[in-house]
């Protein structure tokens, strides 16, 4: 018989986080897990039965115990994994408290079977409020199966705190779905009252990541992967589009422990600044594996509080990681984080200010400097202005560009309306122009004082179309551009449908509109943004790319029509721009409130620095 289980000194015990472990039925089902893991399962099985408070059984094919093993294990302080407190300073294993085991058989019938390799038959124990009642023997294959029944039955007023039953199997579920992402070679079954809700086989990472959240939220987040002298770092990172209202997405496992770590989520959140809606929160799964002596676990019962040797340098390097992996993945307007260094690629504001500008004060505060002249101010044309940079073609404006007459034509047009809407600044007082290019009639490129800035002129446009549709669902009077001659567009059986249910929210867009039947529509007015003779292919689109969006996980309605609308209503790529209407892009753009990314969760803005050019020319 072999034995590893032993009584920890009571000088030993006494350096361990003391306090109550199994609060609730979640507790008990993670602890239980732990056992487990730590026992080097490769199966697991959970089942419970009224959401943990009747039953709660964990299945393993672990090393299991022997008899006298079994028997100890259910003593206070009872471990088989630290055995003096040097061994407390590098723990290596989910459990060392030896506590676990003593406590829910304090307050549940429990029930073990258990079997060792090197024993011929399981031991069986049961055990009711800490007394033990039957030692038998039984045939069983190798692995532990610990069922614990009616949690609380001798401790009423715990029983009571319990809370629904709902949020008591939520919290098991949240529980079995950590063990799940951090544990995926692992194979886990987990089913309540009889319903399977997980069943899961082992995998890789990604592939275990994509069964529990599902395809469409799997497309929304990107896999990273980092290392650096104090950790490994990886894990995914949810796109900003798939942000949420809430945290409860958020994972953090330290050493495959799953942990609360409010640093931790602050410097990811940290590293998200300006990407996010506000009130939203990005979805992330970090996996930091960093030396054992490194970290303190034993700072609370639950052990889901870890101290860090070195906290500020902890948030420092997830900080300048996970903006290094959303700049990898084209979601941050920065070119170079090669020194891995904290700043932020927005430590120059881009914001625009009406006062700045009429000041001329946007240049110092490091907003970006408009070419407008006076000839231009006046809507006039006149010859371009003179590129800064000399040797580089593609960025330099061709005089065609330049000299397109306004009105505009292409579905720049749209372009048109937003001039057309534009506030009425005091023109007047604007500062001397700086240049600014249209790159293959796709980007904007503009000097700003501490470098150049690149615009992607369909996704600025995008963004702020999206905020004025947005913002137009606000307001109690939908707007639109009235049709000379109503428009009847037949539609098939299912766009009609379609458009039947999105009507109220289309007409608030500016698609004034009637159900005519027969999957007919009437449009007598369309949104100021779409120019008159498009309203049946944008209509058509924007129908489409809703349908698109429903299918990627886009929920709310009105949402996701404006992105579908602000897409495409846009300019494209491809549509020429003559230099008022960048600026009033880039005017409009800075008056947004998100400016920097499209709603699609992509950049629209790329800022190269000076000290990057420097740097890249060898001038340092
Ligand atoms: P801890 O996990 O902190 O050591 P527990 O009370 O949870 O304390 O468990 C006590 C001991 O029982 C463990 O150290 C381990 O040796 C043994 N044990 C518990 N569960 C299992 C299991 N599923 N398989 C094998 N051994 C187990
Ligand atoms: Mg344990």
């Amino acid at each position: 018989m072999s034995f590893k289980i032993h009584i920890l000194s009571p000088e030993l015990s006494n350096k361990i986080a003391a306090g109550e472990v199994v609060q609730r039925p979640a507790a008990v089902v993670k602890e239980l897990i732990e056992n487990s893991l730590d026992a080097k399962a490769t199966r697991i099985s959970v089942i419970v039965k009224d959401a943990g408070k009747a039953l709660i059984q964990v299945v393993d094919d672990g090393e299991g115990m022997s008899e006298q093993d079994a028997s100890l294990a259910f003593r206070r302080h009872a471990t088989s994994k630290i055995h003096s407190a040097s061994d407390l300073e590098e723990i290596r294993t989910l459990g060392f408290r030896g506590e676990a085991l003593a406590s829910i058989a304090a307050v549940a019938q429990v029930e073990l079977k258990t079997r060792t390799d090197s024993d011929d038959l399981a031991t069986h124990i049961r055990i009711e409020g800490s007394e033990t009642i039957e030692k038998s023997k039984s045939a069983l294959e190798r692995g532990t199966n610990i069922t614990v029944r009616n949690l609380f039955y001798n401790t009423p007023a715990r029983r009571n705190f319990l809370k629904t039953r709902h949020t008591e199997l939520k919290n098991i579920t949240d529980v079995i779905v950590r063990m799940a992402i951090a544990y995926p070679e692992v194979e886990w079954f987990y089913a309540s009252d009889d319903e399977v809700m997980l069943d899961l086989k082992s995998q890789n990472v990604e592939r275990r990541v994509a069964e529990v959240f599902g395809k469409s939220q799997f497309g929304s987040m990107f896999k990273f992967d980092d290392a650096n002298e104090l950790m490994t770092v990886n894990g995914f990172l949810g796109k900003p589009d798939f942000a949420r209202k809430s945290r409860i997405e958020q994972f953090v496992f330290l050493n495959r422990r799953f942990i609360f770590s409010r640093m931790i989520n602050h410097a990811v959140f940290q590293a998200y600044e300006h990407m996010l809606e506000k009130g939203s929160f990005p979805f992330f799964i970090l996996n930091l594996t960093i030396d054992p002596k490194k970290i303190d676990v034993n700072v609370h019962p639950s052990k889901m509080e870890v101290k860090f040797e070195n906290e500020s340098n902890v948030y420092r390097i997830i900080l300048s990681v996970v903006r290094k992996a959303l700049a990898a993945n084209d979601l941050i307007p920065s070119m170079s984080f090669r020194d891995g260094n904290a700043v932020s690629p927005f430590d120059v504001k881009f914001r625009f200010s009406e006062q700045a500008w009429k000041q001329g004060a946007i240049d110092q505060t490091g907003a970006p400097v408009f070419p407008l002249r006076p000839d231009i101010r006046s809507g006039e044309q006149s010859t371009p202005p003179t590129p800064h940079i000399i040797g580089l073609d593609d960025i330099r404006p061709s005089e065609s560009n330049l000299e397109s007459p306004l009105p505009f034509e292409t579905s720049s047009s749209s372009l048109n309306r937003v001039l057309a809407q534009r506030s009425a600044l005091d023109q007047s007082q604007m500062p001397e122009s700086k240049p600014i290019w249209q790159a293959h009639n796709k980007y904007i490129i503009s000097q700003i004082h501490n470098g150049l800035m690149i615009i992607d002129q369909h996704a600025a446009h995008e963004r702020i179309l999206y905020e004025r549709v947005m913002a137009n669902f606000e307001n109690t009077l939908p707007s639109s551009q009235q049709l000379l001659f109503p428009e009847t567009v037949d539609l098939g059986a299912s766009d009609y449908s379609l458009v039947k249910e999105l009507l109220p929210d289309l007409v608030h867009l500016g698609f004034d509109m009637r159900l005519f039947g027969k999957n007919t529509v009437v449009i007598d007015g369309i949104p100021a943004d779409v120019r008159i003779g498009n309203e049946k292919k944008i209509l058509q689109e924007v129908l489409d790319e809703f349908k698109n969006n429903e299918h990627t996980g886009v929920k709310d309605v009105r949402d996701n029509l404006a992105k579908s609308f602000a897409c495409k209503a846009a300019i494209k790529a491809g549509d020429r721009l003559n230099v008022t209407e960048m600026v009033v892009l880039i005017e409009h753009l800075f008056l947004a409130k998100m400016p920097y990314v499209c709603p699609h969760g992509r950049p629209v803005i790329v800022r190269i620095s000076l000290e990057e050019l420097d740097k890249r020319f060898g001038r340092t």
